[in-house]
């Protein structure tokens, strides 16, 4: 098959690893890809915003299936589009995509379902969502509805926190005003990723994982993207996950359907584990990044066959086995980060690092020249390793990010902590 990874980052790079490693692949593309990815797809400058572009590249090139790694393209439609031009496409539609596109959608989803999740309110106003607020006193959270690349939500510890929270988010302070915003209470627990294969129908688990968002050791500072991840989460074990199944995913899967919006591709839930059992926090409708990257380390089957049958609602028999070790990655990230950075940095010792024992480097952000690659953007390496335990995974991890010769780039020292604690 020919295939066409459609992303840039530490996320697409695993999924590229893992599909160029399927014995079905004759030919895989990345478009953009960077500078890892082009290791194993041959990069492509499409700009994956315009649809009609990347259809006539995928027909050119007689594309049997497109992989779309981040949320933006599927919020616009481009499974959508795709389909319509005849292009098998992995991914949910514009509608069923909501789930991460609008908050509002999901809370009202949850409560038409009795799907667990935090009690919220939804407001068009800031004075009611500051009565609102008010009333219900504080922690609080309030949440701006569309997509804000992790920026819309703020879990505020005070009442006038909250206030100023409503005032930024319908202010503009996101770029543009919010429409609409979300404000719910606040949950307490323990966070985890988990990700199921969805074919419309039928839904297998995938694994769990947990990440890391804030910047700094101790899980202090401003929150990322994701600083590092982490797989198995010991907070997810079998008798959570498959409540997290029956009480979450599978209703959620059965309501896009009779909605008409079956929903395909990889769903991933944020959860909190509360004393009363999993909650959700949010949708997200693909692979979590960075947590893809240890997902894609303990993938044992073959990744491709998963996405075909999801796409073809063949998931009701499928099955997918997993390795036994763990996973852990450590997100390198250019100095400023999540501020301002520069770009450009020279980073050298990759050879020398991916040569630890257990060792997977994956690229999020970097550039090719000549033969020097540069730091191109805030997040820019996944040093990632298998191992027996997490403790293992991590050892490998940092051992490989200490022969990185990077000075411009910086990362935790602590990725993992909160599972390593508990195995001692
Ligand atoms: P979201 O973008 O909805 O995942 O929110 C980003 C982060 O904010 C989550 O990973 C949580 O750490 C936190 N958060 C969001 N909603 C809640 C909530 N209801 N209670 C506690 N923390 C939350």
């Amino acid at each position: 098959m020919n295939i066409l990874i459609l992303g840039s980052g530490g996320r697409e790079h695993a999924l590229a690893w893992k599909i160029a490693a399927s014995p079905l692949t004759t030919k895989l593309y990345c478009a953009p890809g960077n500078a890892g990815i082009a290791q194993q797809a041959e990069c492509v400058a499409l700009d994956i915003n315009d649809h009609a572009a990347v259809a006539a590249f995928a027909k050119e090139k007689t594309i049997d299936l497109v992989v779309v790694g981040p949320e933006a393209p599927l919020c616009a439609g481009i499974v959508d589009d795709l389909e319509a031009a005849g292009i098998m496409a992995f991914g949910p539609t514009k509608w069923a995509a909501r789930l991460e596109g609008s908050k509002g959608f999901t809370k009202d989803l949850c409560k038409a379902n009795n799907i667990p999740t935090a009690a919220y309110e939804r407001f068009k106003q800031a004075g009611a969502a500051k009565d609102y607020v008010r009333k219900k006193g504080a922690p609080i959270v309030v949440k701006a509805d569309g997509l804000a690349a992790g920026k819309g939500v703020v879990v505020a510890a005070t009442v006038k926190e909250a206030e100023d929270a409503i005032d930024m988010l319908f202010g503009g302070g996101l770029g543009q005003r919010a429409w609409e915003i979300v404000i719910e209470d606040c949950l307490v627990g323990e966070e985890a990723s988990f990700f199921a294969l969805c074919d419309g129908e039928a839904a297998i688990p995938l694994i769990a994982a947990q990440d890391h968002k804030r910047v700094g050791d101790g899980d202090k500072g401003p929150n990322t993207g994701g600083m590092g991840a982490y797989s198995p989460a010991p907070v997810m074990t079998p008798q959570m996950n498959q409540r997290v199944m029956d009480e979450i995913v599978l209703p959620t899967v059965a309501a896009l359907k009779r909605a008409g919006a079956p929903y395909k591709g990889v769903l991933f839930a944020g959860l909190m584990i509360t004393d009363k059992g999993p909650q959700l926090i949010e949708y997200n409708v693909r692979f979590g990044d960075p947590e893809c990257q240890v997902l894609m380390l303990r993938l044992m089957s073959d990744l491709v066959p998963a996405l075909i049958a999801a796409r073809d609602g063949q998931l009701k028999n499928f099955d997918l086995r997993w390795y036994a070790d763990a996973a852990l990655t450590v997100v390198m990230a250019t100095k400023g980060y999540p501020g301002t950075y520069g770009k450009g940095s020279v980073i050298e010792g990759l050879d020398r690092a991916a040569q630890v024992e257990g060792v997977e480097i994956f690229h999020a952000g970097t550039k090719a020249d000549g033969n020097k690659i540069l730091a191109n953007g805030g997040r820019v390496l996944n040093i990632s390793a298998r191992g027996k335990t997490v403790a293992e995974a991590q050892a490998r991890a940092y051992q490989a990010v200490d022969r990185i010769d990077w000075p411009d780039g910086f990362c935790r020292r602590d990725i993992g902590w909160r599972a390593i604690a508990r195995a001692r």
